[in-house]
């Protein structure tokens, strides 16, 4: 079988993390058999639509670096483009499509269509929550006669149409993540396929599409489980073979609480806004109920789209741990060449207000080197070596002073490194090289090393705690360290 899946968000809002890895399985799924990934956008709800929404999609997907085959794309002037011979991939452009279709369905009497108005049905709901029935439509208009109804529509009433649910029985299909799956018929209502304002609802477009856009799988969260079955029974209704389905777990909290908005975010550009790198969180949404049987834990995207399996799939729900996100993207942090990580970066010192135009890539690259094993997040830079962008540090003048050391005695230190360093070249400013020489110093005068590294290193960075003097020294230069060992010695005269 020839291998097509697509990814079908509808444009309501931030992508949430778990429609992305909606949209990573199925770019992983297709890449892996060489098959068909296309993007399909389902904006029949007008209701929740947002601006821009269809643009934010494709966005997010490029700035994850996911591609496409087929489906809308972005052109540079942020207009859309349909690309792919079973277009057009947005539902609200092919709605004659789904009106044709549900003439057939009409015709074969598996629909028919209903003017119950909002208030009968608002009235209905209420009536079987008072009585604790399930609620659901009870099929009033199902029966009508055919001609009456065709008057009605003629003369303009408002008018849905509603698919005819079996009474009894069961309906059955297989997910290759849940095994056999069967849910009763009773218990399925009879639901609206065409709405009043002529738009299909997601069932009818979704059905109609994957069947016309040929889709080989179907790869999408647990929470459309449920609306299965209507699926299969809809396939049926119109004679086409269903595709396969495949339901991944739902996103749980830690404390297994489903996923959602109100704790925390959930959204992919959230992350990305706060400084987590694409690879990271591919990394980490790809665990997210995944499991393939190794313990390995950090994977490229060819190293997924190469391991990826339906059946290493769970089907329990998979919780969202914030933790070895943090780690994951640690590690991405880590393993960086450094001239691509000051590029990643430079955007968080924009938004920081700092200016980073004045280094290179591979100066800013040096700077951000002494401080990237302690953050977890691009956007923790711009703070983390602020000291070493700084034109003056602000620091109290007592923290140059090594415990109880006396003032005299952190100038004496400071004043002989000053004095030190004058006969240095640019070229000595290596880490090696400084150390050698400061140790040197330190011990031919039999000073300790905290009594003068303290104060030096202080006076580098302004910080109780930051990197150690060497690793700064070699970053800042000679004139920039001379400097700031003046700026310390005169504050240390005038305290
Ligand atoms: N439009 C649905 C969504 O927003 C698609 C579900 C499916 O893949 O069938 O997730």
């Amino acid at each position: 079988m020839d291998v097509r899946v697509r990814f079908a968000p509808s444009p309501t809002g931030r992508m949430h993390v778990g429609n992305f890895r909606s949209a990573l399985y199925n770019y992983l799924f297709a890449r892996k058999h060489g098959g068909v990934f296309f993007v399909r956008i389902e904006d029949t709800d007008r209701a929740r639509l947002v601006e821009n929404g269809i643009e934010g999609i494709l966005r997010t997907l490029a700035n994850m670096g996911i591609t496409y085959d087929e489906g809308p794309f972005l052109r540079e002037d942020g207009t859309v483009e349909q690309r792919g011979s079973k277009g057009p991939y947005t539902q609200s452009e092919r709605l004659e499509i789904y009106r044709s279709h549900l003439n057939q369905l009409l015709e074969h009497g598996e629909a028919y269509p209903c003017f119950c108005t909002p208030e009968r049905l608002e009235e209905l709901r209420a009536t079987q929550e008072a009585a604790k029935l399930p609620t659901g439509y009870d099929r009033h208009c199902r029966d009508l006669d055919r001609t009456e109804a065709q008057q009605r529509i003629k003369a303009g009433e408002r008018v849905v149409y509603r698919a005819k649910m079996p009474n009894d029985g069961e309906t059955q299909f297989e997910d290759a993540v849940r095994g056999s799956v069967s849910f009763k018929n009773a218990l399925l209502d009879d639901y609206v396929l065409l709405k009043s304002d002529g738009f299909p609802t997601y069932h009818l477009a979704n059905v109609i599409d994957d069947h016309l856009m040929e889709t080989s799988h179907v790869i999408r969260g647990e929470e459309w489980l449920s609306s299965t079955p209507k699926h299969v029974l809809l396939y049926k209704a119109f004679g086409w073979n269903p595709p396969q389905f495949a339901h991944m777990p739902l996103l749980l909290n830690p404390d297994r609480s489903k996923l959602s908005k109100r704790q925390g975010d959930v959204a992919v550009e959230d992350y990305l806004d706060n400084g987590y790198l694409p690879e990271a969180l591919i990394n980490f949404v790809a665990l997210l109920g995944w499991n393939p049987s190794d313990e390995k834990e950090v994977y490229t995207l060819d190293e997924l789209t190469e391991a990826f399996e339906l059946k290493d799939v769970n089907s329990a729900g998979a919780v969202f741990n914030r933790e070895k996100l943090d780690w994951l993207n640690g590690k991405y942090l880590r393993a960086m060449p450094l001239e691509r990580l000051a590029e990643r970066a430079r955007p968080f010192f924009e938004r920081a207000g700092t200016s980073t135009s004045a280094f290179s890539d591979e100066e800013l690259g040096r700077l951000l080197s002494l401080e990237r094993e302690r953050v977890k997040t691009l956007s923790e830079l711009p703070e983390a070596v602020s000291f070493l962008l700084a034109d003056t540090l602000e620091y109290p003048t007592s923290r140059l002073c090594w415990k109880t050391q006396p003032a005299n005695e952190a100038i004496e230190r400071l004043a002989a490194v000053h004095e030190l360093l004058q006969e240095l070249d640019d070229a000595d400013f290596t880490v090696e090289s400084l150390e050698t020489r400061l140790k040197a110093l330190i011990s031919t005068h039999g000073w300790g090393n905290g009594d003068t590294l303290w104060p030096l290193r202080v006076s580098l960075s302004g910080r109780e705690k930051s990197p150690g003097p060497f690793e700064i020294m070699a970053v800042l230069g000679k004139l920039k360290v001379m400097r700031r060992l003046e700026t310390a010695i005169d504050r240390l005269k005038n305290a």
